[in-house]
């Protein structure tokens, strides 16, 4: 098991998939050409051009429930984007080693892209049906109308509703004492944020706010993906600013190597102070 603890909380990661994820360039257009030496080999490949990361699930263990952060692409899934289409990985088998799908208290969807939602459910006979059949799940309810009608909500966020499953939200949800989501708008209108705190601790989960660690480093460059290209910027900024502050844990969805870091002003920008205590992962 590969798990940190942050007060009372426990966090560990199970990745889905990790590797090369398409050319950095395209898919964070800020980043300098050559990209900086300092992500290589954790986090880009300069001989390829890509950028290595994960699509991978935070499972949290925080008063006496189990709570699941993103739950990736999935299986037997068809995707106009090729980096998505038509995954088969043994995920969820790996999930069942750490905890049985059947005991998943809560599932938290930062936001309703198609590698954050994806084993919401399976395919039962042919049938899209909830994965963690006695979980509330959260999905913030500006993406839940923003992509009604897609590949995606149809069969990874529809059954869910349909099931009675869903709780959306729209400005802040309490889970427990320890953890708290909220509205951090800009990559997606619902796109959110959860924030742990427990004893001294502090985390924030921040989903795709994120896709490499140079953008900590100029929080202006933004991924080909971020919908609302001002207001993604805004948040990043704003959100990191806090981190430094508040000495949190950054939690992005889909960083390789250690999975996390700890941030401090710098000039315009962060630094990364620290990584965080989970096992490194590169190509
Ligand atoms: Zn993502």
């Amino acid at each position: 098991m590969d798990t940190i603890k942050l007060g009372d909380v426990e966090i560990t990661r199970v990745v889905e998939r990790h590797g090369g994820f398409g050319p950095l360039h395209t898919l964070v257009p800020g980043t300098p050409d050559p990209a900086p030496g300092w992500l290589v080999p954790d986090h880009h490949d300069p001989a390829t051009g890509v950028m290595i990361a994960a699509a991978q699930t935070w499972v949290l263990r925080s008063a006496g429930r189990t709570i699941l952060v993103d739950t990736g692409v999935g299986n037997d899934r068809v995707r106009p984007n090729p980096l998505f289409n038509g995954w088969q990985t043994d995920f969820l088998e790996r999930l069942t080693d750490i905890v049985d799908p059947g005991d998943v208290d809560v599932v938290v969807n930062t936001h309703v892209h198609a590698d954050h939602v994806g084993w919401n459910t399976h395919n039962l006979g042919g049938e899209w049906t909830p994965t963690f059949p006695n979980a509330a799940y959260l999905i913030p309810r500006a993406d839940e109308e923003h992509f009604r009608g897609s590949a995606v909500h149809d069969d990874s966020v529809a059954p869910i509703l349909a099931a009675g499953l869903a709780t959306l939200w729209d400005t802040s949800f309490r889970i427990d004492e320890n953890l708290e989501l909220e509205a951090a708008p800009g990559h997606t209108p619902g796109s959110a944020l959860l924030r742990l705190r427990s004893g001294t601790d502090r985390a924030v989960f921040v989903g795709d706010m994120v896709h490499s660690p140079y953008q900590l480093t100029d929080p202006l460059c933004n991924s080909m993906f971020c919908l609302d290209q001002g207001q993604a910027r805004a948040t990043r900024r704003r959100v990191l600013g806090r981190a430094a502050d508040e000495r949190e844990l950054v939690v992005p969805a889909h960083f390789a190597g250690h999975g996390a870091v700890e941030v401090k002003e710098n000039g315009d920008g962060f630094a990364i102070s620290g990584w965080a205590g989970f096992q490194s992962i590169s190509s």
